[in-house]
């Protein structure tokens, strides 16, 4: 078993880079059947999803564009405490079919402000997909049209996801070791 040592913790191969470019591959032609015909605008959530993202796009043949998104969390001024806003949605998205491209849905928390955002914009359809997928922590209803590998309760990173900023870089994914 692979392990590698990201500041104090100790992190375990779970998923290789070869089972993540099938899966990305997969994922690619479900979408280029459902939406063909569809003007699309992929929504990717950064930092996070940005190598899912990339590699996932170049095999998409619609007809699409592709935005990045930036979640900000600032300290409100009410007692609500951590609002969350999202930064750099300047595409037009009225009547357009979306498509949200998160790295992990863990609680759903993420997914549930981007989707209440985006649908302000009045999009014909929204679609979610996530590379990893928590289903025992989600806490929402949302569907998840697109989801590559449900994964246990368990802090991991690669392939875009980091632990304290490090480890985004890593092409395959490991799960943290207690
Ligand atoms: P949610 O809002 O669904 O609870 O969490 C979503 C965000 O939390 C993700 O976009 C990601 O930034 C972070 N996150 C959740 N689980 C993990 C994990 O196992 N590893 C890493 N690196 N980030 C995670």
């Amino acid at each position: 078993m692979e392990t590698i040592a990201i500041q104090d913790k100790i992190f375990k191969r779970s998923i290789a880079a070869s089972e993540i470019q099938s899966m990305v591959t997969d994922i690619a032609a479900r979408m280029n059947y459902d939406l063909e015909g569809d003007d699309v605008v992929f929504v990717a959530i950064l930092n996070g999803a940005f190598m899912f993202a990339s590699d996932l796009i170049r095999k998409i043949k619609v007809n699409c564009r592709i935005t990045f998104l930036k979640l900000a969390s600032y300290q409100g001024s009410n007692s609500t405490g951590i609002i969350k806003q999202l930064i750099g949605l300047n595409e037009v998205l009225k009547d357009k079919t979306v498509v949200i491209v998160e790295d992990i849905v863990d609680t759903g928390i993420t997914l549930d402000t981007v989707l209440r955002q985006i649908e302000s914009f009045q999009p014909k359809e929204i679609k979610v997909a996530a590379l990893l997928f928590k289903p025992d922590v989600y806490t929402f209803s949302h569907r998840i049209d697109y989801v590559g590998f449900n994964i246990p309760n368990e802090f991991v990173v690669g392939y875009g996801l980091d632990y304290n900023g490090y480890g985004r870089n890593l092409e395959h994914i490991y799960t943290i070791t207690d």
